[in-house]
């Protein structure tokens, strides 16, 4: 765990200390006793002020003398010891800060990406298994709206600490993401890993009717998936994991699942065979499934192939790969999947209830959390999940800033915009395309990638629009 590697590092650092100072304390004294051998006179007070002048500065020349030099070396090697140690502790810390979570002080997914691919290739180069187990909290997004994201908060972090104290030390711990954990178990089966998170379930179930009684009981469900014998990768055995919990949480939450069969069909007919639409590969059932979400309201019949269309120009215009466009066209095509999760009541309310607006706002989450089932989705989600962030970090859902926000976000951002501004919507008329242009220019560098707002009115003004 990470507390015990900065415990490691202090006692690096207090061992160079240490040895520094045994270091220096032992010249010292072989110092004086070669001049003690020297000299031949031990007992001398004179031999010992004369001494004290050696190792010292002498008086009259004000020049120290080898012995002394001896004893100067010694101590600037310890601290120069001393200043590598805690230059050694302070990368350490640095590198320790970068893979842990903020809130929770676990590790952070990226961290988790990391450790899952070394555990993988070691186990496979050893023929050993690593089990994966996925926790989400159930039902947490209505425990937020009732008893507030401080609480929330409070409620992540006690259930990271649930988790800590449950697992061993081979284990790594992680926040998944939201409300959501991993844990890899590796040289762990699929019943070990069970009865681990099992275990976790339980004490989270009653420890939380004790300390968080005045809200309301806490539980978790989880999916468990091992390799090798449930997949044979990294991705898919997050996959499967996923799948296991998504099972988990249609049998009634609370409760474990490692995977088998049933979660592989129950994850392809989900969410009306979305899923089973967009592992088909097929561009033209994302376009259908697209259509069907804009269908959702009058105000966005063909919303998302405009957007598509719009993205498409500006990546080729910022030079984009094959590959890239390829999967900028899946993601500006299904960037407002998660609206289908949106209920009518919450769109019609976002200009005027916080809640509606809260509501909208988890659409990027909701699509990527319906994407993110789907193996061939992988390359998509970071275009649907961000769209709504901005340029300067006051957008959602993550408040990724500048070029954090991945660039095929950052491209349908502009166009979904754009497109947005060009069409009629409740209460505001459509803007002319030279308005709208000149409204996306103004905010070049708050809300969009001012790299990609020029591209963008460069391709606008091949097709002929100028701004305002
Ligand atoms: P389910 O049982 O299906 O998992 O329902 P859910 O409400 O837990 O799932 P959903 O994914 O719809 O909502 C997750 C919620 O987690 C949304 C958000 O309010 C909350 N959440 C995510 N990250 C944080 C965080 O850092 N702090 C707090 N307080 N809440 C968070
Ligand atoms: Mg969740
Ligand atoms: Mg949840």
């Amino acid at each position: 765990m990470p507390d015990n590697r900065i415990k490691m590092s202090l006692q690096y650092r207090l061992a160079f200390y240490a040895g520094g100072f045994v270091f220096a304390v032992g010249s010292y004294l072989l110092g004086v006793w070669v001049f003690a051998l020297e000299s031949a006179n031990w007992g001398d007070l004179r031999l010992y002020q004369s001494l004290m002048k050696d190792i010292g500065f002498s008086l009259e020349s004000h020049w120290p003398s080898l012995s002394g030099w001896i004893l100067i070396c010694e101590m600037l090697a310890a601290l120069i010891g001393s200043l590598f140690a805690r230059e050694v502790e302070n990368r350490h810390a640095a590198e320790q800060r970068a893979n842990i979570d903020g809130l929770t002080e676990i590790y952070n997914h990226r961290y988790f990406q990391e450790r899952l691919d070394v555990e993988i290739e070691r186990a496979g180069r050893y023929g050993r298994v690593v089990s994966l187990i996925l926790f989400d909290l159930d039902y947490f997004k209505v425990f937020n709206d009732n008893w507030g994201h401080q609480v929330g908060d409070r409620v992540l972090k006690w259930f990271a600490q649930i988790c800590k104290d449950s697992i061993r030390n081979i284990d790594i711990l992680a926040r998944y993401g939201g409300e959501e954990f991993a844990l890899i178990m590796p040289e762990t089966g699929s019943g070990e890993a069970q009865a681990a998170a099992e275990r976790i379930r339980r004490v989270t179930e009653q420890a939380s009717a004790q300390v968080f009684q005045k809200y309301r009981s806490i539980t978790v469900s989880a999916g468990i998936a091992t390799f090798t014998d449930h997949a044979e990768d990294k991705d898919s055995l997050i996959c499967r994991a996923d799948a296991a919990l998504y099972s988990a949480k249609h049998n009634g939450r609370n409760q474990i699942q490692i995977y088998d069969e049933d979660c592989a069909r129950l994850h392809h007919v989900s969410k009306d065979h979305i899923g089973a639409l967009l592992a088909s590969d097929d561009i033209s059932a994302l376009e259908a499934l697209a259509a069907a979400v804009d269908e959702r309201d009058k105000y966005t019949v063909g919303h998302s192939r405009a957007v598509m269309e719009i993205s498409m120009a500006i990546g080729r215009c910022v030079g984009l790969s094959a590959d890239e466009l390829a999967s900028l066209k899946s993601a500006s095509l299904l960037h407002d999947l998660g609206k289908v999760g949106t209920t009518v009541q919450a769109r019609d309310d976002k200009t005027r209830t916080a809640s509606g607006q809260a509501h909208t706002e988890e659409h990027p989450n909701l699509g990527s959390k319906i994407l993110r089932r789907i193996q061939q989705m992988n390359s998509v989600l970071p275009g649907v999940r961000h769209h709504h962030e901005c340029f300067d970090g006051s957008g959602y859902p993550s408040r990724l800033a500048g070029a954090n926000i991945p660039l095929p976000a950052r491209i349908i951002a502009i166009a979904d915009i754009y497109d947005t501004l060009t069409n009629d919507r409740p209460g505001r008329k459509a803007l002319s395309n030279s308005q709208a242009m000149q409204q996306i220019m103004e905010c070049s560098g708050s809300q969009f990638d001012p790299a990609l707002v020029e591209a963008f009115v460069e391709m606008m003004k091949e097709r002929g629009n100028t701004a305002a």
